[in-house]
This record gives C-alpha cells, structure tokens and sequence, in this order.
C-alpha cells in the first residue's frame, strides 16, 4: 500500500528472497485461502485436486520448511539473518493466516526432530528436507475433548492431566485416548508432535511428548473439522486404542524435562502467531485503506471525512504497534533459543490477536453492509482473527500462565 515501510533495515539477499515470497504469497496463498474458504464441506479443503495442495507444493519448492532445521539435517537454519524468517511468517499471515499456521505447524515435529542427537529423529527431519511434493506433513497433538485450557495452565491435580496415556511395555509404548479435532493438520498429517500422560498421578506435570508417525495400527482420525474462521486450516481429531509406538520415538521420556523445558514451547509457539496474526492485521488495515479511497460518500471518498480518517489512524497506529512489538520480540527469542522470553512472546501474541481482531472489525466498519458480504475478503479477515484469541491456547489462559515467567 501507499505508505512508508519502516523498520525494514535488511539484506539484497533477504529483499530479494521476500520478494518472491511476497509473489508465492499473493498470487498463490491468498487466492487459494479464499476459495478454500469457500467450500461448503471441509472434507473438500483436503481432498485430492484442492488448491492446498498447491500451497503446500509453493512453500516446499520455495524451501520455506527447511528455514528451521540445521544445515547437518539438510536445512538452512541460522543460515539467513534473523529477520527473514520473521518477515516471511508476517507476510503468510498477510495473505492468509490459517494457511500460514497450516504451512507452519507442518514443520514442527521435523523441526523438533532435528533438536534430538537420536540417529532415526536426525533422519527424520533429514528426509523432511528434501521433501519438495508434501508428502510428509506435520502437526502437533496437545488439546483433547476433556482438556483445553488444562494443557495451557499446567499443574499437579490428577484431575486435569492427560486423558491419552502411554504405558511402557517393553521396547514399545502403548497409546490410549483421543486428541481433540482441533489439531490443527490433524486431517493430512503423516507424523505429530504427540503429548501424553506417562505419570497420570502428576497431572500435566506427568507428561511425555514423542515424535510419531502417524500410519501405525491402532490409530485412525476423525472428520475433518467446520467451523467459523480459518477454514483454509485444516483440523481433526487424532484416536489411540492400543496403538505401539516405538520406544524411541518418545523423545522426552522424563516428565521433569518437559516441566523444565516448558516455557521454550510456549515462547515458541505464541511467537510464531503473534508474527503471523501482525501480518493478518496489516492485511485488513490496507483493505480498509484501499476501500476508503473508492468509496464515495457525502460526495467525496470515505478517506476524506474526518471520522473516517480518524478511525483509519487508530487502526494504523495499533497495527504498527502489534506488528513492531512482535518482530522485536521475535528477534529477541530467536537469538536466545535456550532463555527465550515468555512473557514478551505471549504478550505479543495476545496483542497481535486481538489488535487483528479489532482492526478487522473496524475495517468492516468502514466497509460498511459490503463489510459483510462474501464478495469482500474482510469478512473473511474477521472471522480468522477471531479464532486467533482461542488458538494455541485462550489468550486469558496463556496471559495467566505467562505471568509464572516474570
Ligand atoms: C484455530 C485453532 C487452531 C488450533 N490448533 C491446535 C493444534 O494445532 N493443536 C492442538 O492440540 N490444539 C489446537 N487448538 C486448540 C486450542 O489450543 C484450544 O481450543 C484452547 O487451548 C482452548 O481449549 P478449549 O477450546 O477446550 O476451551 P476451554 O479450555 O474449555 O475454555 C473455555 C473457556 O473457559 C475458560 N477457562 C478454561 N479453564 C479455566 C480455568 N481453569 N479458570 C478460568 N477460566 C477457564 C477459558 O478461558 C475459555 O474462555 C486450536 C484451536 C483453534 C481455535
């Protein structure tokens, strides 16, 4: 749009690789977001022929999921200044935000994989690497019909820990339970980042996370999900009954681990959605800009009334804010991997979410009764940001738990 970038202080190199994100992003995610948007049945966003696939296959020839994994794995981690992968995360969630999280979240057991010196996890996001089609895609399986925000707040009480639970028995563990229909990939994936109970009398503090395939016997899915905003993003629940995963595939046997090691996911995890909900409140405020240059009211464009332009500078103001607060977080934790800040990461996520949601808001505001039509993306904006405030964790929730961070 037609106003100043800043804060844009990058590379040749890193401008030219944004650049052909940027086309990757506008000519391939958006489109394919909306139309994927639009399908009645969320069972179509994944079958065979859909647009997804060709925004699976972007991102991978792109090589936009080796960003993450070191180059002894066959990635390109730390091999980019910090800010690339920042920069390239706000513009997916510019173009499309539940797309972003999809293409996101299918890194994430390769990515973990590679943290792991075992020779089959190394392999594992080695094989990842040189995966250019999508057919190895990645979720990560936490919420379950009975515990939601049990999982973001933690605690001891039996209660409120796991319902999936793995027993060793042997050189196998085996699985029981169900992860809700809110895993996020949860319909396509072939492997997931897997939370269970190992220790059921500790509650959350008794868990075990193993790195799964998913096509072994004993585990099946359910449909995929519908639902209100971030269509595009495919969701589903995952069902163990007796299902054996290989003893090694539990990359953190030890609960006590998991406990110490927490607050890395978390920073993790809400540092990549307030990134990519920034970018998604950037993309409603130039709708709005745009529109507010066409529209004639009163005789003159909506941009030219006073309230108009007043509403327009709140809304800029905010989204800058979000999306400067979240780079800057962003920077932060990615050079300090081992003591990243949680209570930055999670306040940037809670202020990039609910500045999205409030920016779209306004910008349908300013749409008008077209606001509400499908003709227009906002709508779509609106619904998406909406979802953000619930996902990966209810951003009341997380705000408690980031406080035990201080
Ligand atoms: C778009 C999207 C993508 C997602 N992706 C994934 C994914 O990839 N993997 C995955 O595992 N999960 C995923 N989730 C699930 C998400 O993490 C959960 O929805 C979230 O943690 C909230 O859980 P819940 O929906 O069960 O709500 P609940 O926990 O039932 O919360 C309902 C309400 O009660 C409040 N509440 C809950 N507990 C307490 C308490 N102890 N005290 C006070 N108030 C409380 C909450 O703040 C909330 O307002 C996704 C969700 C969305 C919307």
């Amino acid at each position: 749009m037609e106003y100043t970038e800043i804060d844009l202080n990058v590379s040749d190199e890193t401008k030219s690789m944004l650049d052909q994100v940027r086309r990757y992003a506008m000519e391939v995610v958006r489109p394919a977001g909306i139309a994927l948007d639009r399908l009645h049945d969320p069972a179509d966003v994944i079958a065979g022929g859909s647009l997804l696939w060709d925004v699976v296959k972007g991102f991978r020839e792109l090589g936009l999921h080796t960003m993450q994994i070191p180059r002894a794995c066959g990635g390109v981690a730390y091999e980019h200044e910090p800010m690339a992968g920042i920069l390239i995360a706000e513009l997916l969630g510019y173009a499309d935000a539940g797309l972003a999280i999809s293409m996101g979240v299918s890194c994430l057991p390769f990515n973990m994989a590679s943290l792991f010196p075992v020779p089959e996890m190394q392999q594992l996001a080695r094989d990842f690497c040189e995966d250019r089609e999508g057919r190895m895609i990645g979720c990560w399986a936490i919420t379950e019909p009975d515990h939601g925000s049990d999982w973001s707040l933690g605690g001891a009480d039996p209660k409120c820990g796991p319902s999936v639970k793995a027993v060793l028995k042997g050189d196998e563990y085996i699985v029981n339970g169900e992860k809700s229909s809110w895993v996020s990939n949860g319909s396509i994936a072939t492997h997931a980042i897997l939370h269970v109970s190992l220790d059921p009398s500790r509650g959350m503090q008794g868990q075990g996370l193993a790195i799964i395939p998913l096509d072994l016997p004993g585990i099946s899915r359910g449909k995929p999900l519908d639902k209100m905003g971030q269509r595009p993003l495919n969701q589903g629940s995952l069902v163990f009954e007796d299902a054996r995963i290989p003893r090694n595939c539990m990359v953190v046997p030890d609960p006590d681990f998991i406990t110490a090691t927490g607050g890395q996911g978390l920073a993790t995890v809400n540092g990549g959605m307030a990134i990519v909900f920034a970018g998604l409140a950037k993309a409603a405020f130039d709708e709005a800009f745009r529109y507010s240059r066409e529209r004639v009211q009163g005789g003159m464009p909506l941009c030219e009334h006073p309230t108009i332009r007043l509403k327009l500078m709140k809304m800029f103001s905010l989204m800058e804010a979000a999306r400067a607060n979240a780079r800057r977080m962003a920077l932060y934790n990615f050079v300090n991997p081992f003591a990243p800040s949680v209570v930055h990461a999670v306040a940037a996520k809670c202020l990039s979410t609910e500045t999205a949601t409030h920016v779209a808001s306004e910008a349908m505001q300013i749409f008008g009764g077209y606001g509400l039509a499908k003709e227009f993306v906002i709508e779509k904006m609106y619904r998406d940001a909406r979802a953000s405030m619930i996902e990966d964790g209810v951003n009341e929730a997380l705000a408690l738990k980031a406080t035990e961070y201080w």
